[in-house]
């Protein structure tokens, strides 16, 4: 059996018609087999759980996407709800999902709609205007939503049409990413578009995997170039991603009798608008760290009663860095400046516990209270 020819000779992206029905029929069939059953996937004609899905799905997994999704959409089932909440409530339905800048430019946009009076966008090319909605989002949302007969191509689309047609090409280069998006785009039929990214979508995460594809269990088997040549472990083709950049910051947890100081991140930037402990970046290890914490404090409104102590040591992972948090826990009193600032707040436990934290943050206030180190 011939495999599919657009990728042999380097430069033909053309998918011969009866190969693009025999794909789609035997995907589709698939599909409606093996679907993941997802709580979006019960509204998949209403474009705003599309899109909080597709916000959410950004960068994150999908089992850790479930309850947030089923959380967020009870406490703003609509985007009219949504663009009226405050940014602190958006955000505190979003913590520990990462990535907050997502929630900011999900509430802006839905802020956006509410103004404009005109309701959701209509089209693929419509949602792309709005705030953090990309080629892909807008893509899929149109195409579950509307039926709009576009290709969503992510990592796991990418992945499975490399591997399908023998793409060689780098995909995450410019020219490998349009190569994929030409061939997902001759394939998405105008019948059921939306089921079909979706199956591309399942197929990639449950059948042709990153490391393990599945080949016997796979659908697509007889028509796979990878199969035939015996390279699917070697595709697809991805430059080497840089190394992660590593940092180290100085924390100051401080405490004055039963309250901890805080503060509040610039919006824009990592973390954008959360709650924190006061740190600052050092180029010192663990306890030596300490000298930047004081500097730290001496521009913070407190009096300290001594130098702080070093609690723990807590590591963190960022999808681009690694963070080494030196936590230091400090007693001290409030001065009365502090209350004129309104990035500053001193918050008993509870009052932290409302607050929109990072998870790192959560972790540093965990390591503190067990009063042992965290590695
Ligand atoms: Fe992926 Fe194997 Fe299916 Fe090819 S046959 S698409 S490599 S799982």
């Amino acid at each position: 059996m011939g495999g599919p020819n657009t990728s042999r000779s380097g430069c033909d992206h053309h998918v011969p018609s009866t190969l693009r029905t025999s794909l789609r029929r035997k995907l589709l069939r698939w599909y409606d087999k093996h679907r993941r059953q997802l709580p979006w996937r019960d509204r998949s004609d209403d474009p705003y759980a599309q899109w909080v899905a597709e916000i959410m799905l950004q960068q994150t997994r999908v089992d850790t996407v479930i309850d947030y999704y089923v959380r967020f959409m009870k406490r703003f089932p609509t985007v009219a709800g949504l663009a009226r909440a405050r940014h602190e409530t958006v955000l505190k339905h979003w913590e520990g999902l990462g990535y907050y800048r997502r929630a900011l430019a999900l509430h802006r946009a839905a802020t956006q709609i509410a103004d404009d009076g005109e309701g959701l966008p209509k089209s693929a090319d419509e949602w792309k205007r709005l705030p953090g909605v990309g080629t892909y989002t807008s893509a899929a949302i149109a195409s579950i939503a509307y039926g709009e007969p576009i290709a969503a191509v992510d990592g796991n689309v990418a992945r499975v049409v490399a591997r399908l047609f023998g793409v060689t090409q780098d995909v995450l280069s410019p020219s490998g990413r349009a190569q994929v998006q030409r061939i997902a785009d001759q394939l998405v039929p105008r019948k059921r578009p939306g089921d079909f990214n979706q199956a591309w979508m399942d197929l990639g995460s449950s059948v042709c995997t990153p490391t393990a594809p599945d080949c016997d269990r796979c659908p697509l088997k007889t028509e796979c170039v990878a199969v035939q040549r015996g390279s699917a472990h070697l595709l697809p083709v991805r430059k080497r991603s840089r190394p992660k950049k590593s940092v180290a910051l100085a924390v100051g947890v401080i405490r004055d009798d039963h309250r901890m100081l805080v503060r509040r991140r610039p919006k824009g930037g990592l973390w954008s608008g959360l709650w924190e402990f006061p740190n600052i970046e050092t180029s010192r290890a663990k306890r030596s760290a300490l000298r930047d914490v004081i500097e730290l404090t001496s521009r913070l409104p407190v009096r300290l009663h001594a130098d702080p102590t070093y609690a723990a040591t807590v590591r963190h992972q960022l999808t681009h860095r690694n963070i080494e948090f030196h936590i230091f826990v400090g007693e001290g009193d409030s001065m009365a400046s502090c209350s004129q600032d309104p990035t500053l707040r001193w918050v008993t436990a509870r009052g932290f516990e409302r607050l929109s934290v990072s998870t790192a943050h959560r972790r540093i206030y965990d390591a503190v209270e067990s009063s042992a180190p965290v590695v």
